[in-house]
């Protein structure tokens, strides 16, 4: 006896009726996009090692412990995407489309982190996510936060809060650093290992530890504030100014550091309660270090990506899930030769735009009607042997429970009755 297979811990089959959540969400993505003049890019699911190491960064979680990385059978060393941006920068430089001027891509699809699986937190995930690249304006961060807002809007989630923070440049967040680690340094026996491990390489990375241990020198830690530079001081008060414009409700928050390596300036995450300890549906920022950092040209950008599972599990806490709606025609076959004359009706009903569903064994009316509701269909279009001899299909409202006939014409006339019935 063979042992079951299952699937690889932190991974999820998605069937249905999940899917059809997956599926509408996913249309509402693609036009949401659209609307915002966001083409969609689609890249490999694995990528050179080098790329992760070289456009994450060394000091995080991602490049530290997450990555699923292998060896091909030509020796190179291939990781499995555990995020977008580094990929879409890549393609982005490979197609020259960043030397074409600003540029706008979003995608969806699954990233790979090796992580301790629980609640929110996922082997396989998913993502939708924007990058925004060619400009130096805060007007650009204010639009990607908006996309995700409309996205976040258009559920109707309430308890979904937008944070927003700047964690300066390359002038100002040296010192920033500096005033971080004279802080952390004098109590680093008293943090937690992770806070100690990463103290020297990345001290702002500590201000978003979740460990209970380092709260108290967290929360006593200086303000990034007080040592912006005049131009990433200027830039936020702007971006700020656009929020508002738009009327987009959001909070400073100076813990958000978020943490990859290659931000700059402004840094946003959307949180909600509904989320439980992972808080966090998306995360963003603006990040004018990477392309460079891939060997391209110095270029602003700004994006996010967006857990679509996490998304789903607030859609679904606060209800917002839309009621299925019944839709399409069960066609119920009593007998052989009424099965002969469905067949192509229900084809028929396919053409002109209506779902169909049929079922091929002999069966009870009732036991077809049981299918009917599990299939969710709107009518059902009976014909037994009494309906061949008076040439008449029975049409049942499923919802309203009451019937009327159509005259059995050939398929297309009678599929086409059907369709109009339905319609009203
Ligand atoms: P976290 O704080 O949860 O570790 P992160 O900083 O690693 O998040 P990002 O890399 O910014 O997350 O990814 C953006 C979003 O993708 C997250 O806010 C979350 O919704 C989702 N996400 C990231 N990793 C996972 C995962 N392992 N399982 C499920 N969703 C994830
Ligand atoms: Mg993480």
């Amino acid at each position: 006896m063979s042992s079951k297979i299952t699937a690889p811990r932190g991974t999820q089959d998605l069937i249905p009726p999940d899917s059809a959540r997956w599926q509408e969400l996913e249309a509402r993505i693609h036009a949401l996009a659209q609307r915002f003049g966001y083409g969609e890019i689609r890249t490999p699911l694995f990528e050179a090692t080098e790329l992760f190491v070289r456009g994450v960064g060394e000091t995080t979680d991602i490049v530290e412990k997450e990555m699923y990385t292998f060896t091909d059978k030509g020796g190179r060393s291939m990781t499995l995407r555990p995020e977008w941006t580094a990929p879409v920068m890549r393609a982005m430089l490979e197609h020259s489309l960043l030397a074409q001027g600003p540029q706008r891509l979003y995608y969806i699809g699954p990233i790979f982190r090796y992580e301790r699986p629980q609640q929110g937190r996922y082997r396989q995930s998913h993502q939708f996510g924007v990058e925004c690249t060619g400009y130096e304006a805060p007007e650009a961060d204010a639009e990607v936060m908006s996309v995700a807002w409309e996205l976040v809007q258009s559920y109707g989630l309430r308890d979904a809060a937008l944070k927003v923070n700047s964690i300066g440049d390359d002038v100002c967040r040296p010192r920033y650093r500096e005033a971080l680690l004279a802080h952390f340094r004098p109590n680093i026996a008293l943090l937690s290992s992770d806070a100690q491990r990463r103290i020297e390489r990345n001290p702002l990375r500590l201000l978003d530890s979740k460990e209970e241990r380092d709260a108290p020198y967290v929360a006593s830690a200086p303000r990034i504030e007080e040592f912006l530079c005049d131009a990433c001081r200027e830039h936020f008060a702007a971006l700020r100014a656009d929020l508002d414009l738009l009327g987009i409700a959001y909070t400073i928050d100076p813990r958000i550091v978020r943490g990859l390596d290659y931000y700059t300036r402004t840094v946003f995450e959307i949180q909600s309660s509904a989320l439980g300890a992972q808080n966090a549906v998306c995360g963003g920022g603006r990040y004018d270090g990477l392309v460079r950092s891939l060997g391209g040209p110095d270029t602003p950008a700004v994006g996010f990506a967006l857990g679509i599972e996490r998304f789903l599990t607030m859609v679904e806490t606060a209800g917002a899930t839309p009621a299925r709606k019944r839709d399409g025609v069960q066609a119920i076959a009593l007998g052989a030769q009424a099965r002969a004359t469905l067949l192509p009706v229900a084809a028929e009903i396919r053409r002109l735009g209506v779902p169909a569903f049929m079922d091929y064994e002999e069966r009870k009316l009732l036991a077809h009607l049981k299918i009917a509701d599990r299939n969710g269909a709107r009518f059902a279009l009976i014909i037994g042997s009494e309906e061949l001899t008076a040439g008449q299909a029975v049409l049942r409202d499923l919802t309203s429970r009451t019937d009327r006939r159509l005259a059995l014409e050939e398929p297309r006339v009678l599929a086409a009755a059907v369709v109009e019935a339905q319609a009203v």
